[in-house]
């Protein structure tokens, strides 16, 4: 029988990526599909809110309220763990945790009372270095609450809710719903309960439905119109990264291997054989420093991001995201004599086979 208590991931509202109209309908699929994904081989620094004064200040009638953002060592172990497991499927991105926040793209705090959330991958950028791009608003060490972190970090890779996929084919009895969240634990109002619920989401690939996905919340029975069964019986997740789920983040972040990385030469253009979603990567050694650009070709949607090799890491240094726009991805940097740049050109989509290509000078 599915928990009928249980507290429920609420993602903070984010405004919609701006299309411009008039794309295509591939184009535009494939922009709201790989629009908040890491460019694969993307390390992801992540932080525990640690400072005395981290925390949120709310005025109420009473005065003023303090609610930390600081968790203790067994919260941040469970989140820890969490990250090993999923970098346990052997996929391409990397997860270092590290002590300045200024380091980090991802921030976690652990605010009681607050819900669990977090920003949608590429999303966690726009978020200021002060603020949290994730929080768990309750115990991650009781039984089952585990498949919190896993959910929640899900989300920073870029997964969205697995019942909000329109090839679920869920019928909502959406009052229902409504009142069932209204209640305890979540006290969510009607537009929360939407946007994590009721609504059917865009750009979802493949055509299955998996209950059994960690980013797929349980559900009492009688919520559930259609299909039926679920109506009856509830759905009832594990609370693990499902076999889909594994086989979908490799897809995304397939395991790599730096090494075999081909050099690009200066003025060099070299053609993108890529098909929607792939992703090409180059090293860059310039022979003088002086500022550069890096620029993709042709007719393409990619995101280019270029990173510089530190201490034997990888660090962002520029990225550009043409998208649905009228020009190509284009980085002006200086790049120094001595040093190495990895450059990853990720394909949203092309229309015209094997015309794109990139160069830099
Ligand atoms: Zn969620």
């Amino acid at each position: 029988m599915p928990d009928t208590t249980v507290a429920l991931c609420g993602l903070p509202p984010t405004p919609a990526r701006v299309v411009p109209a008039g794309l295509s309908r591939n184009r535009m699929d494939a922009i709201i599909l790989l629009g908040n994904k890491w460019v694969n081989g993307t390390t992801l620094r992540y932080y525990f809110f640690d400072g005395e004064s981290d925390g949120s200040r709310t005025v109420t009638s009473d005065g003023a309220e303090f609610v930390t953002w600081v968790g203790g060592k067994e919260q941040q172990d469970a989140v820890r763990e969490s990250f090993a497991e999923w970098k346990g499927l052997g996929i391409g991105l990397d997860f270092i945790e590290v002590f300045d926040r200024s380091e980090a793209e991802v921030r976690i705090g652990f605010a009681r009372g607050e819900g669990s959330w977090s920003y949608v991958g590429r999303d966690v950028l726009g978020i200021g270095v002060g603020e949290r791009t994730m929080n768990f608003g309750w115990d991650l060490t009781t039984p089952g609450a585990r498949r919190t972190a896993l959910h929640e970090i899900g989300h920073t890779l870029g997964m969205m809710h697995e019942h909000q996929n329109p090839f679920a084919g869920i019928v909502w009895d959406e009052e229902a719903v409504y009142a069932e969240l209204g209640g305890p634990p979540n006290f969510w109002d009607r537009e929360k309960t939407f946007n994590n619920i009721i609504r059917k989401l865009e750009g979802v690939s493949g055509s299955t439905w998996d209950a059994t996905s960690i980013m797929h919340y349980p559900f009492r029975p009688g919520l559930i119109l259609t299909p039926a069964e679920f109506g009856v019986s509830g759905i009832s997740p594990p609370g693990t990264i499902s076999s889909l789920d594994a086989a979908y983040i490799r897809e995304w972040y397939p395991a790599m291997d730096s090494a075999d990385y081909p050099t690009l030469k200066p003025f060099e253009s070299r053609p993108l054989s890529l098909n929607a979603g792939q992703q090409a990567d180059y090293r860059i050694r310039p022979d003088a420093t002086r500022e550069y650009t890096v620029r993709s070709f042709g007719p393409a949607d990619t995101v280019t991001v270029l990173f510089e090799e530190v201490d034997g890491e990888l660090r962002y240094l520029a990225g550009d995201d043409d998208a649905g726009q009228p020009r190509n991805a284009e980085l002006k940097v200086r790049l120094f004599k001595g040093r190495e740049y990895v450059v990853r050109v990720r394909l949203y989509t092309s229309w015209e086979s094997n015309q794109s290509a990139v160069m830099y000078w």
